[in-house]
C-alpha cells in the first residue's frame, strides 16, 4: 500500500466510523422494546416485531463493523497494516477501500 493509499484509507475509516455510529444510534431507536399497549393493530404489531428483529441483526452487524474499524484506525500507521492476518500477504487496496474493516485477503476470506 502506498503512503497516498494509506492516507485516503485513513480518511475513509474515520468517515466510516462516524457513519456507523450514526447508524447505530438510529438502529438503537428502532430496536427499542415494543410496548404491549401499543395501539397498533395485530398485523402492524407483527410487522413491528419482524422489523425489530431485522433491525436488531443490523445493529449487531453495525456494532461489529464499528469495532473492526476502530481497531483498524489504531493499526493504520503500522507497516503491517493491510496485510492479511491469515496468509500475511498484502490485501488488495481496492478491497480495503471498500471494506476498511477487512483483515483478510479475498482468498482467505472466501475460505472461511
Ligand atoms: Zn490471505
Amino acid at each position: 500500500m502506498t503512503a497516498e493509499e494509506r492516507a485516503v484509507l485513513k480518511e475513509k475509516i474515520v468517515a466510516g466510523i462516524e457513519e456507523t455510529k450514526k447508524d447505530i444510534e438510529k438502529l438503537k431507536e428502532l430496536t427499542k422494546p415494543i410496548k404491549p399497549e401499543n395501539s397498533l393493530g395485530r398485523i402492524s404489531r407483527m410487522d413491528a416485531i419482524n422489523n425489530k428483529s431485522v433491525n436488531e441483526a443490523a445493529l449487531r452487524m453495525a456494532k461489529s463493523k464499528l469495532a473492526k474499524m476502530e481497531h483498524a484506525i489504531t493499526k493504520i500507521d503500522d507497516p503491517k497494516f493491510g496485510n492479511c492476518t491469515v496468509c500475511k500477504r498484502a490485501i488488495n487496496p481496492k478491497r480495503l477501500m471498500l471494506m476498511p474493516e477487512s483483515n483478510m485477503c479475498v482468498r482467505c476470506a472466501a475460505r472461511r
